[in-house]
């Protein structure tokens, strides 16, 4: 790097970066003004001019690296943040506040399906076997969904242990078709250790026209999930609308 210091300046005065090579341009200038210098004082200048020349090339390429180098990072973190700001921790699924804006923007122009969704005597499993094994049974449970939803709709997590499955476009018996086979993947496959007995859970499903707004989507998917729950759990309702 060219040097930063300079014994001549005053306390308060801004380093001169490039001293050394300022000195050597003004020689050069002054070899290249005089039409009568020796040969030798020519070649000397220019050797200064080379080493000073290469030097800056070798130090702009080792900032540039640097700097692109900053840039990727500086780049990651932002995506870092932005994921960690809309999904949940545990799950890596949407967060809360990422389903209502995403089921809002969604609703403004096209119809969609909202499945909500609430394991069941989730708290028992995490009085008998600890939270820990809840967090699994959490995971386990989001497993299953992943597997059946794919890229068919957005996996959300809006409380402890209940979720939400939009499906954009979908109709409703085909939503149900859906919702039964989460169900079923859920009931019949999910085995976390310790827990030994079934894992279940209930469900709630709404069709929702383009321009219905997440508060309404939700809060019938919701009554239907709370039917679901009333008449024995681990089964899927639709909303009556
Ligand atoms: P129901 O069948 O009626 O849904 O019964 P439930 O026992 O599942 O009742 P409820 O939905 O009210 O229970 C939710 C419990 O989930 C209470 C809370 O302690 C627990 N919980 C919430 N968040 C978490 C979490 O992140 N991890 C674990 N392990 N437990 C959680
Ligand atoms: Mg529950
Ligand atoms: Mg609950």
């Amino acid at each position: 790097m060219p040097s930063t210091s300079s014994p001549d300046l005053p306390p308060d005065a801004a380093p001169d970066l490039f001293q050394k090579e300022s000195a050597a341009l003004v020689k050069a200038r002054a070899v290249h003004a005089a039409a009568d210098a020796d040969a030798h004082v020519y070649r000397e200048s220019l050797g200064e001019l080379i080493d000073h020349f290469e030097r800056l090339m070798r130090d702009t390429r080792r900032l540039i690296g640097r700097s692109d180098r900053a840039e990727r990072e500086m780049q990651a973190l932002a995506t870092q943040l932005e994921h960690r700001a809309s999904h949940d921790a545990l799950t890596g699924v949407l967060n809360r506040s990422a389903v209502i804006e995403r089921t809002g923007k969604m609703l403004r122009t096209n119809s969609a399906v909202m499945i909500v969704l609430d394991i069941d005597e989730f708290k028992r499993i995490n009085d008998d076997f600890g939270h820990p094994t809840g967090d699994a049974v959490i995971l386990g449970v989001v497993d299953c969904l992943r597997r059946i939803v794919g890229e068919r709709g957005f996996i959300g997590r809006v409380g402890g242990e209940e979720f939400t499955v939009l499906l954009p476009g979908h109709d409703p018996s085909s939503a149900a078709l859906l919702a039964e086979r989460m169900r079923e993947a859920i009931s019949d496959s999910l085995i976390v250790p310790p827990v030994d007995r079934r894992i279940t859970a209930s469900f709630g499903i709404s069709n929702n026209e383009a321009g219905a707004g997440f508060d309404t989507a939700y809060a019938l998917a919701d009554a239907a999930l709370y039917r679901a729950k009333r008449g024995g759990r681990n089964r899927v309702e639709f909303a009556d609308r």
